[in-house]
């Protein structure tokens, strides 16, 4: 090919030759292209990559290319199947087009760079696309960059679950936290839904790894301590405190507004200072906000107590061993009893069988903020690639989506 015939040297369909170009006008343009094949090139079997001497028959397709300046563009090709020796009748192996691809590659690879940074239904607006043809080449795209995983450098884990959809759908997902890689995602959040991961990981892959990070679940640590034995549960930080704000902190403020219920102007004070409680000081930025937590904080002894304590609390993964941590725990457990506050005295006792994997997390200081990280990105995620209801596609995003950074 040469610039004697520029549209076959352009399009680069090799193998073939453009024979005609037809231009079909309308509120979407059209351009058809019609190939023929390029005397004496090779004709190579897809089954075994060998030369192949004889054709078998040859069939005409249709696939579609990317665009030609504003018309959509489509291309005939005819498509030999040889008569191979090895395979028997086999489609012609060809650089630019896949076996039974209703696209060629180069649009495929279009697709799937637009589809890691836009929603399926736009992807498919912009390519005049299906959008069953564009997550079907982006999924296949993904199961070919993502599959086999690849899984001999992991040591450590976090797991965590996130709701599927609405109305108490769980799936889980798997993190390696120190090169903030998802491993896995599986639907479920019981013991035989983790099992699949521990399956592909191996014996030996089990065997390596010395620590997991989750939160309280008692499927999650049961299927670990059964399968790695090597491992130590670790409760992370982040979940601990969700679940104190939840079960103290929430507890603590509906009762001091109950109890303020003749005084209208600080029960609203009260009610109203649910998300300053909740925060962590320093993501509070707005001064009057601080001063307004201040306010709520001095006036009721009892929030003052649980805010203070949940702070110390904290400070147990931050310590230097294990056996400080243990001693930090003694002295935040003496004062949750002296409160007398029944949801702090309640919450001590529910978590002190969880306090080995909260002094475990001082020896091996995983930064589990990774998984909140990764909990809001599933969310917008599910915004871009959901609404087919296709949990294998969805799992192949997030998987994408933290693909890791080199250890
Ligand atoms: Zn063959």
């Amino acid at each position: 090919m040469s610039f004697d015939d520029p549209m076959s040297w352009l399009g680069g369909w090799e193998g073939y030759r453009v024979e005609t170009v037809e231009r079909r006008e309308g509120e979407q343009p059209e351009i058809w292209i019609f190939l023929g094949f390029q005397p004496g090139a090779a004709l190579i079997c897809d089954g075994c990559g060998e030369a192949a001497g004889a054709v078998h028959d040859i069939e005409c397709r249709v696939v579609r290319d990317l665009p030609i300046l504003d018309a959509t563009t489509f291309v005939s090709v005819p498509r030999r199947r040889v008569a191979c020796p090895q395979c028997g009748p086999r489609l012609e192996r060809l650089s630019w087009l896949e076996r039974y691809a209703r696209v060629t590659t180069r649009l495929a690879e279009s697709v799937g760079r637009l589809c890691a940074v836009l929603p399926v239904k736009h992807v498919a607006t912009f390519f005049d696309l299906h959008w069953s043809t564009v997550k079907a080449i982006d999924t296949h795209r993904l199961e070919v960059a993502l599959n086999p995983p690849e899984f001999s450098s992991v040591e450590v884990l976090a797991m965590d679950e996130f709701a599927l959809r609405k109305g108490h759908r769980y799936a889980t997902v798997v993190v390696d936290p120190r090169r903030r890689r998802v491993l896995w995602v599986g639907k479920g959040r019981g013991r035989e839904d983790i099992r699949p991961f521990f399956d592909l990981l191996g014996t030996a892959g089990c065997h390596r790894i010395k620590a997991v990070a989750m939160d309280m679940n008692a499927a999650y640590a049961r299927e670990v301590k059964a399968r790695c034995p090597h491992a130590v549960v670790i409760y992370d930080l982040f979940h601990v405190i969700a679940k104190y704000g939840r079960e103290v902190i929430d507890r603590v403020r509906v009762d001091e507004a109950n109890r303020l219920r003749h005084d209208k102007k600080a029960r609203k004070v009260v009610k109203t200072a649910r998300w300053l409680l909740l925060r962590n000081r320093e993501t509070i930025v707005r001064e009057e906000d601080h001063v307004r937590l201040d306010e709520v904080l001095a006036a009721n002894q009892s929030l003052m107590t649980v805010y203070v304590l949940r702070d110390e609390l904290k400070g147990l993964w931050r310590m230097s061993s294990p056996e400080a941590a243990r001693t930090a725990w003694n002295d935040w457990v003496r004062k949750a009893r002296d409160s007398a506050i029944p949801a702090l005295m309640r919450f001590a006792k529910r978590l002190e069988p969880y306090l080995a994997g909260i002094a475990a997390a001082t020896v091996w200081r995983l930064n589990t903020s990774v998984l909140e990280g990764i909990n809001n990105r599933i969310k917008v995620i599910k915004r871009m690639a959901y609404g087919f209801r296709d949990d294998a596609y969805f799992f192949l995003k997030i998987r994408d989506a933290f693909p890791g950074i080199p250890s």
